[in-house]
């Protein structure tokens, strides 16, 4: 939750950190700890399934 303030003072809570992209507002409620789009979120688990 302390992470959740610190990203929403500097201004990146609601946008992917791979992308820039804003993240769903509908995504965020289902995962308020969510970083990152769908689109990335799924690119990057896919990568850490093969790994
Ligand atoms: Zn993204």
């Amino acid at each position: 939750m302390v992470r959740d303030t610190e990203r929403l003072q500097v201004g990146l809570y609601g946008y992917c950190e791979d992308c820039g992209r804003r993240i769903p507002e509908e995504r965020l409620r289902f995962r308020p700890e969510a970083t990152r789009c769908v689109d990335c979120q799924s690119r990057l688990e896919d990568l850490q399934r093969i790994t």
